[in-house]
């Protein structure tokens, strides 16, 4: 449901992105004329790696492919095949995916916002206040052994998501408007054009080594921030250092300003729940029963 909305509060397509899309649905026989809306792509977690990657004799675009320009969502991430998952960080780090065959290797884009959600435990109720979880530490500790490092290091964004009851939900006032939200998104995505186009790329997600390095300036005081997250969060990668920074530049893009604050690299690192911290259970899951949002592409 959630994640359903998230088209919504993404930029309008361009004339560009609606042709790309186009191609890849008549590639895979599924055009229905010139794409008016970003694809949302929800596979369940039965499917093969080769639907999810693209494949065959004849080389069709898998799901990922589908999602290009939009929203690949990965419900109960876990319960997905473990090899599916893995090959899904070369497309994830390239936004193509490249399909080898007998004699000739094929190129299909595949630029998409990865969602995902998981629940703390296969039953659903480890950490709850509520219910008693049933799940033995074997069990809970090999579903979520199922998430790779790798694979987390390249979601950017963990969140948890507590229950809420019937009653609460009917109290709580409605939340902002997508359409407002689309306001700020497409105004922070235009800071990012205009600071990238040098760089050849139109997003911080898309930004090389080099243009994070020549575009992402940190106050002194942030800078301090992000040496002492990288010496006290041990279970950080370089990786995932790399991405707090692109986070950060994308809550400093949000908020109009021209450098990255401290406070910017503390909500970056605030969405990083799921890496280890040495004071907490490692992938330790807060609440329960919760689910994980986790998305790519800041
Ligand atoms: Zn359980």
């Amino acid at each position: 449901m959630l994640a359903r909305r998230i088209p919504t509060i993404l930029p309008p397509l361009s004339r560009d992105e609606a042709i790309d899309i186009t191609k890849v649905y008549s590639a895979a026989g599924l055009s229905e004329g010139l794409a008016s809306e970003r694809p949302f792509r929800a596979p369940h977690h039965t499917v093969s790696t080769a639907a999810l990657l693209g494949g065959g004799s004849v080389p069709r675009p898998g799901e990922i492919s589908l999602a290009h320009h939009g929203v690949l969502f990965l419900d109960e991430l876990p319960e997905f095949q473990r090899a599916a998952l893995e090959a899904l960080r070369q497309p994830l780090e390239d936004r193509d995916i490249v399909i080898g065959r007998v004699h000739a290797t094929v190129r299909l884009p595949a630029s998409f916002l990865l969602v995902a959600s998981a629940n703390p435990c296969p039953c659903g109720w480890s950490g709850s206040q509520v219910r008693t979880c049933t799940c033995s530490a074997g069990a809970v500790e090999r579903y979520r052994g199922r998430m790779s490092g790798p694979l987390l290091d390249r979601i950017d964004l963990h969140v948890t998501v507590k229950p809420v009851a019937l009653a609460e939900l009917r109290r709580l006032e409605p939340g902002e408007a997508s359409a407002v939200v689309r306001e700020r998104v497409v105004a922070a995505r235009a800071r990012q054009a205009a600071r990238l186009a040098p760089f050849g790329v139109r997003t911080n997600a898309e930004m090389s080594p080099a243009a994070t390095r020549a575009t992402c300036t940190l106050t002194a005081a942030a800078e301090e921030h992000l040496a002492q997250l990288g010496a006290r969060r041990t279970g950080l990668s370089a990786r995932a250092i790399d991405r707090i920074i692109k986070v950060a530049r994308t809550v400093a893009d949000l908020a109009g300003r021209d450098r990255i604050e401290q406070d910017d690299v503390t909500m970056a690192a605030g969405f990083r729940v799921l890496d280890c911290e040495p004071t907490v259970d490692p992938r330790g899951f807060t609440a329960a029963p919760a689910v994980a949002g986790v998305v790519v592409g800041a």
